[in-house]
């Protein structure tokens, strides 16, 4: 038996051979990933890795716990061909498998055209964070961070946290649109103003000036921003390259049927590269959350390992972000035809409120609200329709509701 190759040694990659050793199977396992580290933890990278304190530690497991799992390690090899064939993922030599699971999550964007200047920085890994932490420690006197989405708006809050003078810049005319829709995503940003991050949207960046290291970002508009730190925060995508011409078929990530299977026998996927159908929702959903990456790891394992009993992967989204000492948490699918604050306010700092579409309750912000949140997500779940959502919500936030 050739067992079971999982390609990415990261979150979804290492739950998908703890996955499989949980599901009893006891054959070979081997983890590829491209980076030198053990697996590690993105989410505080942005968070408390940033802040000038002691630096937390973000590795899952040791070398020594994956070896008593019987998991043959190999990192600092990044897959270049998958050979569908002959089941062999090629990485410097060739894997055999019977089973594959692709955990190859994704990578940060970057701004075409500022590769040559010193002090612009993604974050994506670990390297990255380590990178962007040196930097916030050398003291910038001015911090530029290319896009509010979630992982942007992290780093100007850590920024903030030194009392750096941090400003963004959005291309959106509102911030987080695709994850929250305009008005929501809007009113999360006041939490910038708020904590004395300038935040300037609708407008672009046409490039950066600099004698080898970043001095200036111009505007489209025009503005010239003086800069010696850019942080360039304007998402991720799939890493998929590796995968071209093996017959799996791509299509922002790799796409899966409900029960993550790619389009290649025994292939399947999971985490931030997968794009699967979401049975729940009734349609194919890619996403960059710490949650579900998690548990399609594992699902994806079991479901590789046991072509006889696959199982569907159902799930209400869920992300968090931490920005300025508050917690944000979204739980579900940003509706189109209607949201509604049904608690609270941007102005408090503190909200809920609910996403319809059609007459079922399909999305939840939370803002400040952490013991409600799973509540919102099991109604989502349960497909709870609109009116009973808004009954809930009456009777959960009392005098507070709005
Ligand atoms: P990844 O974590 O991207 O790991 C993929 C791994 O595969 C990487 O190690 C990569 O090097 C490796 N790889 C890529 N190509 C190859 C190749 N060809 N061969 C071998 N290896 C390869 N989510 C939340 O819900 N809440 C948060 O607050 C939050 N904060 C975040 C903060 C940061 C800074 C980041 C980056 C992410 C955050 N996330 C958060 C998202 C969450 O961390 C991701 O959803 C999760 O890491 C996805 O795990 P993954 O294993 O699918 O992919």
């Amino acid at each position: 038996m050739t067992g079971l190759v999982v390609v990415g040694a990261s979150l979804a990659g290492l739950r998908a051979v703890e996955g499989a050793r949980r599901a009893g199977f006891d054959g070979p396992i081997t983890l590829i990933g491209a980076e030198e580290h053990l697996p590690y933890d993105r989410p505080p990278l942005s968070k408390a890795h940033l802040l000038d304190e002691t630096v937390p530690s973000v590795q899952f497991r040791t070398e020594a716990q994956l070896a008593e799992m019987g998991v043959r390690l190999v990192l600092s090899t990044p897959a270049t061909a998958l050979d569908t064939d002959a089941r062999e993922v090629v990485a410097g030599r060739r894997f055999p498998y019977d089973a594959l699971v692709i955990a190859t999550g994704a990578r940060a964007r970057t701004l075409t055209g500022t590769e040559q200047y010193a002090g612009v920085h993604v974050l994506r890994t670990l390297d990255d964070a380590n990178d962007l932490r040196r930097a916030l420690d050398a003291g910038p006197r001015h911090v530029v961070v290319v896009g509010a989405g979630f992982i942007g708006s992290e780093v100007a809050s850590a920024a903030r946290a030194r009392g750096l003078p941090v400003t963004v810049v959005e291309a959106a005319r509102h911030p987080l649109t695709r994850s929250l829709g305009p008005e929501l995503g809007a009113a999360c940003s006041l939490l910038h103003e708020r904590h004395g991050t300038r935040l300037l949207s609708g407008v672009g960046v046409a490039g950066l000036e600099g004698a080898g290291s970043v001095e200036k970002v111009v505007l489209t508009d025009g503005t010239v921003l003086e800069a010696d730190l850019v942080v360039v925060g304007i998402g991720a995508s799939p890493a998929v390259e590796w995968l071209e011409g093996s017959g799996v078929t791509l299509g922002d990530g790799v796409l899966c049927d409900e029960t993550l299977a790619s389009s290649v026998s025994r292939v399947y996927a999971a985490g931030d590269v997968a794009r699967w159908v979401n049975p729940l929702f009734g349609r194919p959903m890619r996403l960059e959350h710490w949650t579900s990456a998690a548990e399609q790891g594992a699902l994806a394992a079991a479901n590789a390992l046991n072509p006889g009993r696959v199982r569907p992967y159902s799930t209400v989204p869920y992300f968090w972000s931490d920005w300025y000492g508050s917690r944000i948490q979204f739980v579900g699918v940003p509706g189109a035809d209607e949201h509604r604050v049904v608690a609270g306010s941007a102005d408090d700092g503190e909200l809920v409120a609910l996403y319809r579409e059609g007459d079922r309750l399909v999305g939840a912000l939370l803002v400040d609200q952490p013991s409600s949140t799973m509540k919102y997500r099991g109604l989502i779940a349960r497909r709870t329709s609109w009116a009973d959502a808004l009954a809930f919500a009456r009777d959960r936030h009392g005098s507070w509701a709005s």
